[in-house]
């Protein structure tokens, strides 16, 4: 079995390159916007809709039009720019269709476009382009060949190769086809997990996965350079340097979060076959947003707002690094609907909410049952799982 999959590595660009990867960001960007405009002008004054097609077979004029502009950069990296608008649109056009409300797509930002894209089968960019040399190096046309720290293998076929701005760091990207898969043998054991604030997650066989502590501490000082932006006068060198603070700790906190997921995820993967989870969409909707955040300090609403929403992003990225790690290691996901299962019995199934004492403890009114209150939803929520599984194996 063979599964898709993408690998991440620092760069280290030197300052030559750092400034031709801005510049190529930057001229990507304005291809973006550009392209927005005529999908915009071409409908609103002709009513005609464009499409890739005709913006991908206008690349030719413009590239021979601005050859120390946009004929820099990779035609095939150009194109990848005009796919990631056309796609934006038709995410637009699927939501209208559907009866959603839908936001026109955006003109770019200057920092809201930090992603540029290279096909890894054509000539504009190369993965270990000096293979004899003992660093690791990707050449991007226009740019050079760019040190990459590689920390570790990279496995299948290269497909495509990005470069992504995070602060003040740079990543590259690649996306492999035809990864080999590394199935992992039998435990012979199940888990439920129960996501939660005090804990990351909580097992059924009773095992509190540490908070990630160190992401609140990040999350606080956070806070603090936001409120310290507010203050910053608009244009001046001292709000650059807040706004630089702000990028800084957000990439911080990305980065713990999936470090921490993917600690997380593994010791998951390596103990249990089956693995059960709420499905975060409708937990998201019935979790409450109080009294889960311990000791918010000060600014309770704002700081407690702020590290809740790191947390319900870390649950986010928890599930999506335990789903890639269990599929490539052949063990079964399962995700249930979390209704009810914070306040019903796991020994007699008792459903009631006044079982749950205090956000640690759980005690059943119908058979006196007592146990730590997310042991308790861990349990049930294994229970639902292989129920589901059992069912599908019936039918
Ligand atoms: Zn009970």
């Amino acid at each position: 079995m063979a599964v898709r999959r993408s690998v991440k590595f620092l760069i280290r660009p030197t300052s030559k390159q750092a400034a031709a990867l801005a510049q190529c960001l930057e001229d990507h960007r304005q291809l973006y916007n550009a392209a927005l405009e005529h999908r915009r002008t071409a409908y609103r004054k002709a009513g005609v809709t464009i499409g890739y097609g005709e913006q991908s077979a206008e690349l030719k004029e413009i590239r021979k039009t601005d050859p120390d502009g946009q004929g820099r950069w990779s035609a095939g990296s150009q194109q990848q720019t005009l796919r990631r608008l056309d796609k934006a649109f038709a995410a637009f056009f699927r939501r209208i269709k559907a009866g959603h409300k839908a936001g026109y797509p955006r003109f770019k930002g200057r920092g809201r476009f930090d992603t540029v894209e290279w096909p890894a089968t054509k000539n504009g960019a190369s993965w270990d382009s000096q293979p004899h040399e003992p660093a690791t190096r990707v050449y991007l046309l226009g740019i050079g060949h760019v040190r990459v720290h590689q920390h570790r293998a990279v496995k299948g076929r290269v497909k495509t190769i990005s470069v992504k701005r995070d602060g003040a760091r740079w990543y590259l990207v690649l996306s492999c086809d035809d990864v080999p898969a590394e199935p992992l043998p039998a435990t012979g054991a199940v888990a439920g997990i129960d996501l939660g604030v005090a804990s990351l997650f909580t097992t059924s066989d009773g095992e509190h996965v540490a908070g990630p502590r160190h992401l609140l501490t990040t999350a606080d000082r956070l806070a603090d350079a936001q409120r310290d932006l507010c203050r910053k006068e608009r244009g001046s060198e001292r709000r650059r340097k807040a706004v630089a603070r702000v990028a800084a700790l957000h990439a911080k906190v990305r980065r713990q979060r999936l470090d921490t997921a993917h600690k997380a995820a593994l010791t998951l993967v390596r103990g249990y076959d089956v693995i059960v989870h709420e499905d975060l969409r409708i937990a998201n909707m019935t979790r409450s947003a109080s009294g889960t955040i311990e000791q918010p300090g000060r600014n309770v609403a704002q700081k407690a707002g702020l590290n809740r929403s790191i947390l319900d992003a870390g649950w986010g990225v928890l599930l999506r690094v335990l789903a890639y790690k269990a599929e490539s290691a052949g063990r079964e996901l399962i995700a249930v609907e979390p209704r009810n299962t914070s306040r019903t019995c796991s020994r007699c199934g008792h459903c009631a909410r006044d079982n749950r004492l205090t956000q640690a403890a759980f005690r059943c009114l119908g058979c006196g049952h007592a146990a730590h209150a997310d042991v308790n939803a861990a349990i049930n929520i294994l229970r639902a799982g292989l129920a589901l599984r059992q069912a599908a194996e019936a039918a």
